[in-house]
């Protein structure tokens, strides 16, 4: 079976937090069932899925790789989770990633740190490294991730493989725990572009028990793999390809962009004038979004409880002292601090019209071109530990994908070439439900 890779690899990778072999085994036989009774097939029938660990997963723990939810068991499954069981999909395991999604390189875990498979020694990206990394090393087809910042693509670009954050409202949160609500958005990790657009089929559509679930029809994702993209145009933002982008990575993207012009395509540079604000707005809105939903874990309703507490406050301080980690409580401190009486105008308040001019931005673009081409991060895969001390050199390796989330549009990475040995993420980033044009300048590409 796909366990007995999956057992060897894990020994070097550690993409998994939890392995749901026995259930793997029995939607396995249901579908051999299905087939020998000559019943209808789905098109992820039989196939193997990995999920992130910020998905509830019915009956499967559900930890958000933190210590606070080490003991969690969901009793209800999220809705993308619904929709993978309809479609006959197999469950591998639960992925590691950044503790509640917090991160860019999954070394903000509770439990361990997943290593690249393009080179052991060196970060996946995160917060979805684990992922990503499962398919990097064969050990799943697929995969979900969540992305609030980057957390598909960022990861997609450091592991060499398809990653694709939806258009907000596209796919259900529902089940999804909570990061930065008006941020997050789940989606597929893949080998190729048509394996993606497979998976948006399956998890794309509205949903009533997600209040922010856009009522719009899901196209069929797979009539948008044609290989064509002349006359189409695409924008290339300068600010992303400026200073703080490694000139390899640049270089990779320039002889991308060649492909591009080769394949009949349009290529202009534009500018997104607010991009340099992409970063200050992003951590004073996602912090504060978080310190809100992260307010759950008390020790009265989820996971875990302290010890023998002397009184209630007593309680709460423990066990959210004892369960977060450094990352969540740096979050819940800034969010905090910035949804404060007397702060709330000069940062949240603020934060929010710079969040309209970034979306401004991209309209505007949107108007002229049919994708916006950059590199998805500024460097290939860092090494461990290089960036852990330093959460502001973290912060930058989201500086190309904020934008995407904070304007609620789609944006994927698919690789792009390599410096050395390790894979470049191009991203590509569209209008909003437009997902379908990524779909085709990726398939043109690939
Ligand atoms: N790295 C970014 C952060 O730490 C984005 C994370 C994400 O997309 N979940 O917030």
């Amino acid at each position: 079976s796909v366990y007995d890779r999956t057992d060897d690899l894990e020994r070097k990778i550690n993409a998994y937090i939890t392995l749901t072999k026995e259930k793997a085994m029995r939607q396995a036989e249901a579908v051999d069932a299905k087939i020998a009774a000559g019943e209808a097939i789905a098109p992820l029938s039989g196939i193997p899925v990995a999920v992130k660990d910020n998905i509830c997963t019915k009956d499967v723990r559900t930890t958000c790789a933190s210590k606070i939810l080490h003991n969690f068991v969901p009793p209800y499954n999220a809705t993308v989770m619904e929709k993978l069981e309809a479609n006959q999909a197999v469950l591998l395991g639960k992925t590691n990633m950044d503790e509640f999604a917090m991160g860019s390189s999954t070394e903000n875990s509770a439990y361990f740190v997943t290593k690249n498979p393009w080179n052991i020694e060196r970060v996946t990206g995160g917060s979805s490294g684990g992922s990503a990394a499962v398919i990097a090393a064969g050990e799943a087809v697929c995969s979900l991730g969540s992305d609030t910042g980057g957390s598909i693509r960022q990861p997609a670009a450091l592991c060499g493989v398809v990653g694709m954050k939806p258009t907000y409202g596209a796919v259900s949160r529902y089940g999804l725990v909570a990061f930065a609500s008006s941020l997050d958005q789940i989606g597929p990790f893949t080998r190729d572009v048509a394996d993606c657009a497979i998976m948006l089929n399956a998890i794309c559509g509205y949903d009533p028990k997600d209040s922010t679930s856009a009522k719009v029809g899901v196209p069929d994702y797979t009539s948008f793999l044609i290989n064509d993209v002349k006359g189409l145009k695409i924008g290339v933002p300068k600010e992303y390809m400026a200073e703080g982008i490694e000139p390899e990575v640049r270089k990779a993207i320039e002889a991308a962009i060649e492909k591009f012009i080769e394949l009949g395509a349009e290529v202009e540079e534009t500018v997104l004038p607010h991009t340099d604000y992409a970063l200050p707005t992003y951590y004073i809105i996602a912090p504060a979004e978080a310190s809100s939903n992260l307010a759950r874990y008390d020790g009265v309703r989820y996971g875990h409880r302290t010890e023998e507490p002397e009184n209630i406050v007593d309680m709460f301080m423990r066990t959210r002292s004892e369960g977060f980690g450094e990352e969540v409580k740096r979050r819940i401190m800034l969010g905090t601090y910035a949804l404060s009486a007397g702060y709330y105008d000069a940062y949240y308040l603020k934060a929010l019209k710079v969040r309209t001019l970034i979306m401004q931005d991209l309209e505007r673009a949107f108007a002229k071109y049919d994708v916006l081409l950059s590199p998805t991060t500024p460097s290939v895969a860092f090494k461990m530990g290089e960036k852990i001390d330093s959460p502001i050199q973290m912060y930058l390796s989201d500086i190309c994908t904020l934008s995407a989330n904070l304007a609620g549009i789609p944006a994927m990475s698919l690789p792009a070439g390599f410096v050395g040995n390790l894979p470049v993420g191009m991203q590509l980033m569209g209008k909003p439900f437009d997902e379908g044009m990524l779909l085709r300048f990726a398939y043109t590409f690939e």
